[in-house]
């Protein structure tokens, strides 16, 4: 996805590998063995630093889970970094079975794109359920809920913090990676 619109990428696996970047995805998968492995490949503290320092990151899925302030029915030893003000359940949505495809409403990014807005794809897969977004993180993008007035948080910003509870790069729509990728321009340009 991020080739499709020109950006250069290259996989961080070790500490070494986080020289030079001027932006990090947090990929999904599940977040209990992203944790374990940040951990044992001496990844956890070295990433942390950078991201406490303002290096853009873009967590998809279980990447948001390692983003949140506040993780709920998580393993009790995972570990997240904890920069995104909004508290998640893993699994919100249930299990594997319960996993969905839906349209969410992005207005804001479309209009930060100066593109014409129209509904994001988003493909659910064990997704993180947003369950409260703080004052200091910002709701870009919402899933309308049949029955509930209040659509749900499905995508939220924070600084240098991008976070989306689905999986952007398993549909065809580049927005959300246009805007990190601007993120990203504009940290490459501190
Ligand atoms: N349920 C997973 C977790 O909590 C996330 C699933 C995904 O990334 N698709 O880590």
């Amino acid at each position: 996805m991020f080739a499709d619109i020109g950006t250069v990428t290259r996989t961080v696996r070790a500490p070494a590998d986080l020289e030079g970047l001027s932006g990090i995805v947090l990929p999904g998968g599940e977040s209990t063995t992203l944790s374990m492995l940040l951990s044992s490949s001496g990844l956890f503290e070295p990433l942390g630093e950078r991201l406490g320092a303002g290096l853009p990151v873009f967590g998809t899925c279980a990447g948001m889970v390692l983003l949140a302030a506040e993780v709920l029915d998580g393993r009790p030893d995972q570990r997240s970094f904890g920069l995104l003000d909004c508290v998640v359940r893993r699994n919100g949505y249930g299990r594997q079975r319960w996993s969905f495809e839906a349209l969410v409403a992005a207005p804001k990014v479309s209009a930060e794109l100066g593109m014409d807005d129209r509904p994001m794809p988003g493909v659910f897969i064990r997704a993180p359920a947003v369950v409260s977004v703080g004052p200091r993180a910002e709701v870009l993008a919402t899933l309308p809920q049949k029955g509930v007035e209040a659509p749900q948080p499905v995508v939220c910003r924070q600084g240098a913090v991008l976070a989306s509870v689905f999986h952007p790069e398993l549909t065809g729509d580049r927005r959300l990676h246009r805007l990190f990728a601007r993120m990203t321009a504009a940290h490459a340009g501190t």
